[in-house]
């Protein structure tokens, strides 16, 4: 029979279809190995074409007499401009704000052909470091509300370049689907005194149903009411409201996570979903890493009642996914290699 499942942070309802349910290894198909080579002249963020790209706002390491693991240039096609201001205006219904924010692109590695799920754990922790850095710079803006860290992986998750990268924008603003999520943290806060992903983590351990992957200072489940199929988020086990909050150590052990789920996933979307930065001390919010594989379209029912129906079982989600080796990085913290 279908079943209606409440999303336990934003209490959306969506339809998991068992009846039309499709067998999860039906849709997690590999994405056919691409042959890339490992530098492309025309590439922009291949090595010796770094005058084609805006000037780098900061390179890992940081000695420009090293060739560059990371790099982080503007946007050429930025969505928001750094040089506005967010001036904001309202003419009787309209309501606007100059086009102020930094839309940010982290060049993941030198090499053309690698994706993330394929370079090594130090260079994924690499990667890490360059966001937090970044998170935490652009957090000190007075100007910005909120900052997003997204990678799109794969054609079908929105990528226009085949060189692996990842993105930054920070906006003046808290975009409503955040502040929603913030709403709700803050309401189950003043309702049971605790943290609302602390508690959810904490019973989900318990149940181990939806456990995909369990580290020393993380834990990768499949989404009890997940809208798409093998949607899994990753929950620090240590309370902490932003991601500027993230240990070295436990960067590390995200990295061997992040990878291993990535290796077991086709194109798709990965976003950091932190607290903007003055919640640092917050207790009722904990940050996140969201992995959408994009396996599905959105159709006719979807947009027109922003109800999701989702064909694969959660819990059948994750033990594909404990089977197929994702959860091989289990303990990883514990016996790093
Ligand atoms: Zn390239
Ligand atoms: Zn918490």
């Amino acid at each position: 029979m279908p079943e209606l499942r409440q999303n336990f942070f934003t209490k959306e309802w969506v339809i998991i279809a068992t009846e039309r349910a499709k067998r999860p290894e039906e849709l997690a198909t590999h994405r056919p190995a691409q042959s890339l080579p490992p530098f492309v002249e025309t590439c922009p963020f291949c090595p010796g074409n770094e005058s084609k790209t805006p000037p780098e706002i900061m390179r890992f390491p940081a000695n420009a007499s090293q060739p560059w693991a990371v790099r982080v240039i503007p946007n050429k096609f930025a969505a928001l401009s750094r040089e506005a201001q967010p001036a904001r205006s309202q003419q009787d219904v309209w309501r606007r704000i100059e086009g102020f924010g930094f839309h940010e692109v982290v060049i993941d590695s030198p090499d053309h052909s690698c994706c993330m799920a394929l370079l090594p754990d130090e260079q994924v922790a690499s990667i890490l470091r360059v966001y937090k850095e970044r998170y935490t710079l652009l957090s000190m803006d007075r100007r910005v509300n909120h900052v997003t860290i997204f990678k799109n992986d794969g054609l079908d998750a929105g990528a226009s370049l085949h060189h692996p990268h990842s993105q930054i924008v920070a906006t003046p603003v808290i975009p409503s689907q955040v502040r929603h999520r913030l709403h709700e943290a803050l309401r189950h806060y003043d309702d049971a005194g605790e943290c609302m992903f602390c508690h959810m983590v904490e019973r989900e351990l318990e149940d181990q149903t939806r456990i995909v992957i369990k580290s020393e200072h993380f834990v990768a489940m499949e989404v009890f009411a997940s809208a798409t199929p093998f949607a899994t988020h990753i929950f620090p086990l240590r309370h902490m409201a932003t991601f500027g909050d993230i240990s070295a150590t436990e960067i590390a052990d995200l990295a061997r996570v992040l990878r291993s789920l990535l290796a077991e996933n086709p194109d798709l979307n990965f976003t950091v979903r932190s607290g903007p930065s003055d919640y640092a001390s917050a207790r009722h919010f904990h940050w996140y890493v969201s992995v959408i594989p994009r396996l599905t379209r959105v159709a006719g029912f979807e947009l027109g009642s922003g109800m999701f129906i989702n064909t694969v079982l959660p819990e059948a989600a994750a033990e594909f996914l404990r089977n197929i080796g994702a959860g091989k990085a289990e303990g990883a913290g514990a016996s790093a290699s």
